[in-house]
């Protein structure tokens, strides 16, 4: 599905990266009459977006869901086509030997019960819960995104929450998705996240993670995308790469941390949260609804896993354990210790690794969050642009957002029109 009508005697335009960031930059500028080259490094497009297929199962390189509330996503996506497998708005909570179900009783009523018994906080803590979804309902991404920050646990104890409720359901929950223990994440992605949440489904697309920027790429001509490419300097409209070669571009879009490709930023190192996924064998049969297990035991190292079974067809017996606290297992020692935890705190028996991924660069830590960059302040040089995930917040939705925001710079850069 190639665009449009080409625009004649145009600049040239790179992009360095073809994770979700870069190829959504090549998709708008192409849809708007401009050619681009991406550069990738790797000899896949998804950057951190991927997934191996292991004996026909799909193994995504960390768990990780596409909320399909972002607003990025209707705009650059056919969501149908990729046929979203939809999680289940709760999760199961592992504590102290039971096993409570809890989760959005105003989206699915097979909670209500289970949620308001769940010996996970108090009748209060419930309340707040469904206060705060209905507040944030009314809360725009743009007030989201102005509002003051704080740590995403002092949020939780200035809005009212028990200890019991944010250690047994808050902690183990958003560790699995800012990739942090301590609730250190900023408010406002707590409260985007939760809208998300609140709006939309948890969601995987039937192929797995990779058929999110897989779809992106097939909007692109084949010939602009360059995999296998490492670049390993940017100089005015100069590209070298790792291998001696060289490149020029009028203007160059780079959507990676920008600290090691440009010389005058080299002292801007981008830190990460990490992450390690394993699978395993069980011969548990899982849980029949796709739904986010969590353990809340405070020394355990797993935090929460989901079966593939319930989530992808034709998939056997296979869990998907995240552990985001830090160890110093060595493999072997990790995946002994996951089966011991997994049959102590929450009685289900795995048994082989099929496979393990450690994601070393999840996760940008980032200070200070925004929804996503202006156009004007994408521009770095008189050539060169930025993009990525890491300049706003750690989500598909502003890796997106940069990505359109640094293409529409470099337009008006060549157009002459004025960004609002
Ligand atoms: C385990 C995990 C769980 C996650 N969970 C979620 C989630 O649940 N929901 C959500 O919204 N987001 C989640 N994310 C975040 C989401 O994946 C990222 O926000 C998004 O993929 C960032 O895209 P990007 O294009 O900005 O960066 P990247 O995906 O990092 O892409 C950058 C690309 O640039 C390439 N590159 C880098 N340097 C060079 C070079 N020198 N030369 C050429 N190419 C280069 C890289 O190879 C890569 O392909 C998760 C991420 C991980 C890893």
């Amino acid at each position: 599905m190639y665009f449009y009508g080409m625009k004649e005697n145009q600049p040239s335009i790179a992009i360095i990266g073809a994770g979700v960031s870069g190829l959504t930059a090549a998709i708008t500028l192409q849809k708007a009459g401009y050619q681009t080259t991406i550069y990738e490094a790797n000899s896949f497009v998804g950057g951190r977006v991927h997934s191996d297929v292991s004996r026909s199962q799909i193994l995504d390189h960390g768990f990780q869901v596409m909320l399909d509330a972002y607003p990025a996503v209707q705009e650059f996506l056919d969501v149908e086509a990729l046929k979203l497998r939809k999680f289940v708005p709760g999760s199961i909570v592992f504590k102290d030997g039971k096993k409570y179900r809890l989760g959005d009783a105003s989206r699915n009523s097979s909670f209500l019960w289970s949620t308001i018994v769940a010996g996970v906080g108090s009748i209060k803590d419930k309340w707040l819960v469904f206060s705060l979804s209905r507040k944030l309902k009314q809360k725009s991404v743009q007030e989201i995104f102005s509002s003051p920050e704080v740590t995403t646990l002092a949020y939780l104890q200035d809005y009212g929450f028990s200890a019991k409720m944010i250690n047994s359901f808050f902690k183990p929950f958003y560790a699995g998705i800012f990739l942090e223990t301590e609730l250190a994440t900023s408010s406002r992605m707590f409260e985007f996240v939760f809208k998300m949440f609140t709006e939309g489904n948890a969601t995987i697309p039937a192929q797995g993670i990779k058929a999110i920027p897989e779809q992106l790429a097939a909007q692109l001509p084949k010939e602009s995308l360059i995999l296998g490419k490492n670049v390993s300097s940017i100089v005015g409209n100069e590209i070298t790469f790792e291998n001696g070669e060289k490149a020029t571009a009028d203007f160059t879009i780079i959507a990676t941390p920008a600290g090691k490709l440009v010389p005058n930023l080299a002292n801007q190192e981008q830190n990460w949260h990490q992450v390690t996924v394993l699978y395993l064998d069980t011969d548990h049969t899982g849980f029949d609804e796709a739904i986010i297990g969590l353990v809340t035991n405070e020394d355990s190292l797993i935090n929460n896993f989901h079966f593939l079974q319930d989530v992808f067809d034709d998939h056997k017996n296979i869990i998907s354990v995240s552990v985001v606290k830090k160890h110093t297992l060595n493999n072997e020692q990790l995946t002994e210790r996951v089966i011991k935890e997994l049959r102590e705190e929450t009685d289900i028996k795995a048994s082989s690794l099929i496979k393990m991924f450690h994601i070393n660069k999840a996760l940008p830590q980032l200070n200070s969050l925004n929804n996503c960059m202006h156009p004007t302040e994408t521009q770095l040089t008189e050539h060169v642009f930025l993009a990525g995930d890491h300049l706003s917040n750690g989500s598909l939705n502003a890796a997106m957002l940069n990505g359109k925001a640094a293409a529409q710079a470099v337009m008006s850069k060549i157009d002459g029109s004025v960004l609002l």
